[in-house]
């Protein structure tokens, strides 16, 4: 098996390079120090198309995979960002991205999808409950269908990103799981506000 890198993986990594140079240590520790947001460094993100690397190109994507984002995030961390750049990626195109580019409905993926990729929509996964960690069969938040849609019900803690989530004119998504019949019947919700 040859598990030499591509021409394409390769440049994935150089531009990701590129980015990281401009958002050393010192850029870290500043955002650190002052609990902020690394804005510009998702916007340098976004706007080099690393944020959609693994999302399908139908919806502003590249349509490549998991090795390719990967490639990226490690780049980036090791410019300065460390493991909060992952946390980025994480929320953003894979919990946020993947979740709605698989499973989601046609009508969300073109609504979100696109946003996400341009930096200009963010967000955030909640799943864990007071009473719902690893066990999520436990969790207890609870979906139910209204006259104009959905009423969701429930507590969510340690979400990270809320916050600075909410604060974006773009809004955010959110993914309570609901259901009382356990993980059978779950569902996804994307929460924009
Ligand atoms: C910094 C941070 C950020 C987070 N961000 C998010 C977020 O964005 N969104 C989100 O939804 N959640 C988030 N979380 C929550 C995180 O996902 C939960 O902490 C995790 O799911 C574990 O849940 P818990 O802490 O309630 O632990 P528990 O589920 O209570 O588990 C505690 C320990 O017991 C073990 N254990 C549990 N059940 C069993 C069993 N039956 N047998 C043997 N061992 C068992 C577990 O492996 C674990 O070691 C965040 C947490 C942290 C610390």
């Amino acid at each position: 098996m040859n598990f030499d890198l591509g021409e394409e993986q390769r440049m994935i990594q150089e531009t990701a390079r590129r980015v990281g140079a401009d958002f050393g240590v010192d850029y870290w520790r500043a955002k650190d120090a002052a609990h902020e947001f690394p804005g510009e460094l998702w916007r340098a993100v976004c706007d080099t198309g690393l944020c959609g690397i693994a999302l399908p190109e139908a919806y502003g994507g590249s349509g490549l995979g998991m090795l390719e984002l990967v490639l990226a995030i490690e780049e980036l961390a090791a410019a300065g960002a460390g493991s909060t750049v992952g946390q980025l990626f994480i929320l953003n195109p894979v919990f946020g991205g993947v979740a709605l580019a698989e499973h989601g409905q046609e009508a969300a993926r073109r609504e979100y999808l696109p946003k996400m990729v341009a930096g200009e929509m963010r967000f955030c996964m909640a799943l864990t409950e007071p009473d719902a960690g690893v066990n999520t069969t436990h969790i207890k938040t609870f979906a139910e269908r209204t006259s104009s849609g959905w009423k969701i019900n429930g507590r969510k803690i340690w979400i990270t990103a809320v916050p600075d989530s909410h604060t974006q004119d773009a809004g955010r998504g959110a993914y309570p799981q609901a259901g009382r019949g356990g993980a059978q019947d779950a569902r996804h919700f994307a929460v924009h506000d």
